[in-house]
């Protein structure tokens, strides 16, 4: 069985959330069990969610509190920890600094990468991928601990750790993974094989305030009160899609995919949670993300037409629009789907529908989070969604 530790968090007071972590690794195996996690003096990477240079309370990105307390747990193991990521959009450095982590880095000599430089890596037992090229910084760490937090996402449903190292492909590559593997479940057996590539070792989840909505960018604080750890990535999020509602993670296409492709610990039952009991730290009426729905039928026009009723769309709110053209650059399908258009002396974005992969890269990365995934009038009409 995986083990997983589930901690009650109150809030992001740093002597607490230390404590709570330390409680989790001492459930885990204590000191002998970090001891086998990071060898003496072992080179480790801490891989938190920096996705845009945001505030340092922001819920977008992995809370600086969780960061520090981590570093002061495991300081203690190595003198050799670095930090980084790759943002969607946007500088890493920017991002580090907004956020809050480049000060706790520097207060404890941990050295940041700016996630510049490319390895080519080839991994032979891919599920799907195996030519790859990611972060050197990632893959020559010997130990990387990964810092997601607990957010919605209308494409994989729940983003947290098997998502999270989706930021050791750099930059703008990521967008060509959305065209190369535009459906869910390729996707998902992308980002399983990127963390073999990576080695991820283990994962730190932050769900004391967990994003709700229309995440991973512009939703709403959830107060999930909780963090998950555990070196099985699988196990972690299947814990954390639980605490937000998803009774059966083979709802969440990466588990699905995980446990298709043989991994343990993916069903609840195959995983030993200790610590607090998990149907006291559910969350009650946590508001899931729009979901994408995949599927194939007939010719390609009968695909789109269905895909184009039943699935959501990314919907703009002109109030919100700010007339940044991210969206149009970040798209992966440009040219082609979003272009912008000039409407009463503003300009805004305007989909091509009939284009669009709905990787939701565009909502992502809005900076006001003007885009939605939204179902058309005609799927409501119909009442395939009531949403
Ligand atoms: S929708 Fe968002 S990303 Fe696109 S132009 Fe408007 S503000 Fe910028
Ligand atoms: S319009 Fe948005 S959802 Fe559609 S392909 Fe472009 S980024 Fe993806």
């Amino acid at each position: 069985m995986e083990k997983v530790a589930l901690l009650k968090c109150d809030n992001y007071d740093l002597d607490l959330v230390e404590k709570k972590i330390r409680e989790g690794f001492e459930l885990l195996g204590g000191d002998g069990f970090i001891k086998s996690l990071i060898p003496y003096n072992s080179k480790l990477l801490l891989k938190p969610n920096m996705l845009s240079a945001e505030p340092r309370d922001s819920i977008v990105v992995t809370s600086p509190v969780i960061f520090e307390a981590v570093i002061r747990i495991i300081k203690d193991y190595t003198d050799n920890i670095s930090f980084g990521d790759s943002p969607g959009f946007g500088d890493s450095k920017r991002a580090a600094l907004k956020i809050g982590l480049m000060d706790i880095a520097d207060k404890y000599g941990v050295k940041f990468d700016e996630f510049k430089e490319e390895i080519h890596v080839r991994l032979d037992d891919s599920l799907l991928i195996k030519s790859w090229n990611v972060s050197k910084a990632a893959y020559e760490s010997d130990v990387l601990i990964t810092l997601p937090r607990i957010k919605t996402h209308a494409m994989a449903h729940y983003t947290g750790a098997i998502k999270n190292q989706f930021g050791c492909v750099i930059g703008t590559s990521k967008a060509s993974f959305h065209t190369r593997v535009p459906e869910a479940e390729n996707f998902s057996k992308m980002l399983l094989d990127l963390n073999k590539v990576v080695n991820t070792s283990f994962a730190i989840l932050d769900g004391i305030v967990a994003m709700q909505g229309n995440g991973p960018k512009s939703g709403t604080p959830y107060n999930l009160k909780t963090i998950v750890m555990g070196k099985s990535l699988p196990s972690v999020d299947s814990v954390g899609s639980y605490l937000i509602g998803y009774n059966n993670p083979l709802d969440i296409p990466a588990l699905k995919e995980a446990l298709n492709s043989g991994y343990k610990g993916v069903l609840l039952n195959d995983i030993d949670i200790l610590g607090e009991n998990i149907e006291k730290l559910k969350a009650v009426n946590f508001k899931k993300a729009i979901e994408r729905k995949d599927f194939t039928f007939g010719n390609n026009f009968l695909t789109n037409t269905l895909r184009n009723l039943i699935t959501p769309n990314p919907w703009l709110n002109k109030d919100k629009c700010i007339s940044c053209k991210r969206c149009s650059e970040v798209c992966p399908k440009k040219p082609g789907v979003i272009s912008m258009k000039e409407e009463n002396g503003k300009i805004y974005p305007d989909f091509k529908l009939t284009n669009c992969i709905r990787c939701f890269c565009c909502q992502e990365l809005c900076p006001v989070g003007a885009i939605e995934p939204k179902y058309s009038l005609a799927a409501r009409a119909l009442k395939f969604n009531k949403r």
